[in-house]
């Protein structure tokens, strides 16, 4: 599956996001075939388009797609030197494929900041340095590897020692992999080393209740992103917590009354499937309405893939409706009517919102 590290430095609101985003998660027996660890959340994607589509094809059921939300509690300065449980939690973050760092952007004097000061440009160095030390020790080792490689006449080798050479002294001053103007060849390079600094990151800015304007600290994150080009969510932990416990009816109760259109978790969720470039086609059955998460750029195979490695081996065909026409014209028969359905082969890029139908060989 896809997922998301939480990370960030101890009581900046972590954990308050981690357990907002299970709770308000989904039946565990609809998807039996998930393991779910503690540090392991399941969230649903929230996706309006499943109500339209359901309300057309009345199906028995209606599964969402799901990202997964890793909580990387721990990370402390001198993690990269094995400090706290430092090397376990960045063996942590290294299996994740995306970072959602929370930075803590409420003052509230019952909770004890680490270093007695809320100082959001601070803590995001703080993090930014352990994860680039991280990966400075991933470099060097991997340059003493090389070296031998290289002296034995390895092309390719010298070829990626040549980018860690280059990419060593960014890391040694603290600076994330993302900045060092790699391209995408050299990324490609790299690949296999997994470093941090190099996964797409978001920040959580968790402020208080009142904290989404005019809020100093906001603004130092916002900053700091703009000149990273990364991604702010600017969410209320704690208030995302309440509205976690609250049932269907009640929620919708209270984000009338404190004017907000969807719970602030749905923007995280949705911010963090950005951040791994994915996006979401449809089956649309009368047993079942379902959504499935692929990659920008997926092909028709590779969706079917998704489902079962059945289907993308024994893929024929994929039967698409746009989903916008698949609504407009009120489902899959007035889709055919209206020569909106289409045959598609292997070479098709699915699209977002696609509602398809796989035809294929067992
Ligand atoms: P973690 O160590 O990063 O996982 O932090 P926790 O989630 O345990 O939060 C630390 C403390 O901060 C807890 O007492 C939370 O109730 C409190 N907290 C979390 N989010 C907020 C928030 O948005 N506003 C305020 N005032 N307190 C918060």
């Amino acid at each position: 599956g896809f997922n998301c590290g939480i990370v960030g430095l101890p009581n900046v609101g972590k954990s308050t996001l981690f357990n907002a985003l299970t709770k308000s998660g989904i039946d565990a027996e609809n998807f039996p075939f998930c393991t779910i660890e503690p540090n392991v959340g399941i969230v649903p994607m929230p996706d309006p388009r499943l109500d339209a589509l359901s309300a057309i094809v009345k199906p028995q059921k209606v599964l969402p797609t799901t990202m997964e939300f890793v909580d990387i509690a721990g990370l402390v300065a001198g993690a990269s030197r094995g400090e706290g449980l430092g090397n376990k939690f960045l063996a942590n973050i290294r299996e994740t494929q995306a970072i959602a760092h929370v930075v803590r952007c409420f003052d509230n004097d019952n909770v004890i900041h680490v270093s007695n000061e809320v100082d959001p440009r601070a803590d995001i160095e703080t993090i930014n340095i352990e994860l680039a030390l991280a990966d400075l020790d991933t470099v060097e080792k991997a340059q003493q590897r090389l070296a031998r490689a290289v002296k034995g006449g390895d092309k390719d080798a010298a070829a990626t020692k040549a980018v860690l050479d280059r990419v060593h002294p960014h890391l040694a001053e603290g600076q994330p992999l993302r900045s060092a103007g790699l391209d995408d060849d050299e990324k490609n390079q790299v690949k296999s080393f997994g470093f941090l600094t190099l996964k797409p990151t978001m920040y959580i800015a968790n402020v208080n209740e009142d904290g989404f304007d005019d809020n100093p600290y906001l603004d130092v994150v916002n900053a700091i992103a703009a000149e990273e080009g990364a991604v702010v969510v600017p969410v209320c932990n704690q208030i995302e917590a309440e509205i976690a416990e609250l049932d269907d009816e009640e929620r919708a109760m209270f984000l009338a009354e404190m004017g907000m259109a969807e719970p602030g978790l749905d923007r995280v969720i949705r911010a963090g499937y950005a951040l791994l470039g994915l996006q979401t086609y449809f089956t649309a059955g009368v047993k079942e309405v379902r959504a499935w998460t692929v990659r920008e750029g997926a092909t028709a195979p590779e969706a079917a893939g998704v489902i079962h490695s059945d289907f993308q081996k024994g893929f024929i065909r994929a039967e698409v409706v746009a989903y916008d026409d698949f609504i407009s014209l009120n489902g899959e028969q007035g889709a055919k009517d209206a020569g909106k359905w289409r045959l598609e082969g292997k070479d098709y890029i699915v699209k977002d919102g696609d509602v398809i139908h796989f035809r294929f060989n067992v």
